[in-house]
């Protein structure tokens, strides 16, 4: 059996998402939800601002450094298997959408 990677498509609430969410730099993650920056992204659970619980993660490094999308998404996959990885510019362009609209409607 070969192991590969491949990227689904699935609808999600994207509030939920960025309230869960633990975004990865080059050496350590920010809190989706309250912004905190240098979380230890390998051991953090939760934020150690405002208490959020990672459920969700995702990684700058992927738009820049594409050639090791695979690299970043499997080292990532092995030490924290329970969080759902997300594109970061599918969140990026649909977190921006969503700005744009509730800045419309208002
Ligand atoms: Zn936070």
């Amino acid at each position: 059996m070969s192991h590969e990677f491949l990227r689904i498509w699935q609808e999600f609430d994207i509030e939920e998402v960025k309230n869960h969410l633990l975004i990865l730099g080059d050496v350590s993650g920010d809190c989706g939800a309250c912004r905190e920056l240098g979380i230890p992204y390998l051991e953090a659970r939760e934020c150690p601002k405002c208490k959020t619980a990672f459920k969700y993660v995702t990684s700058r490094r992927l738009e820049t450094h594409p050639g090791e999308r695979f690299q970043i998404v499997s080292r990532l996959r092995s030490r924290r298997p329970e969080l759902i990885f997300i594109d970061y510019d599918d969140y990026k362009r649909t977190l921006g959408r969503k700005k744009a609209r509730d800045f419309f409607e208002k």
